[in-house]
């Protein structure tokens, strides 16, 4: 089998806009904290952005949803259960959806471009690359970019393609064309980010969501619970903290 042909069957695999576009939202109240670049307690993960900095002006600390913060310590809790120099750090939270619509423009416009129109609607061809807008998780505040890191060493554990990698399919989280090692990490980190009832987004291996409409979908909830936010409500929000 040829490599397009295994990454076409990841890619049906893959949550698709017409899943998430008619999934209702009920907005629970939670509230918006700062993630931490380190902490005082033995486990907790942290909160430090790597090359995608586009908030960082606004929010030096990567801020997400106070229960979704209280979530990535428990994981980071349950991995250094399996070794004690495990550390989850949370490189992306909270978008703004100016942000959001942006990135997937400039998608749209690339993709319109290359003359290689896919026999599919456009929102769900560039959903892949980046979500549209009206699903978007991180401008709700409960989808995260993350990764594992080795806290003695410093190194980013082993996952084939680096975080923020935007021109390879084998960031998807089953390719096969990774190290063994590098499918490992990926197991892991899926593995940990579950039992916490984070939603894995497969077509990234470090996007992770909880309360938006991707994790509504998954784990076929009636309804998401975090509407998106204006950065207004984020910034009121991690003030108070
Ligand atoms: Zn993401």
């Amino acid at each position: 089998m040829n490599k397009n042909t295994t990454y076409k069957q990841l890619e049906d695999k893959l949550v698709k806009y017409k899943d998430l576009k008619d999934i209702p939202v009920k907005e629970n109240g939670d509230v918006f904290v700062s993630l931490r670049p380190s902490k005082p307690e033995t486990y907790g993960a942290i909160g430090q952005y790597e090359a995608l900095g586009d908030m960082k002006d606004k929010f030096p600390l990567v801020p997400i949803r106070k229960s979704v913060s209280r979530r990535l310590d428990l994981v980071d809790k349950a991995l250094k259960e399996i070794n004690g120099n495990l550390q989850l750090v949370i490189a992306y939270g909270f978008r703004s959806l100016e942000i959001q619509q942006y990135y997937f423009e400039i998608q749209k416009k690339k993709y319109l471009e290359s003359g290689n129109l896919e026999n599919e609607s456009i929102d769900e061809v560039i959903h892949r690359l980046i979500a549209v807008p009206t699903v978007a998780g991180h401008p709700t505040g409960g989808a995260v970019d993350v990764y594992i890191r080795d806290s003695q060493t410093g190194a980013v554990l082993d996952s084939g393609v680096p975080i923020f990698t935007f021109d390879s399919k084998d960031v998807y989280t089953f390719s096969p064309f990774v190290s063994e090692e590098a499918q490992k990490n990926r197991n892991l980190l899926r593995r940990a980010m579950m039992s916490q009832n984070f939603a894995p987004y497969d077509g990234e291996w470090w996007h992770f969501s909880f309360g938006d409409k991707e994790w509504a979908f998954y784990y076929q909830q009636p309804f998401a619970i975090y509407e998106q936010k204006s950065e207004k409500v984020v910034y009121t929000d991690v003030q108070k903290q």
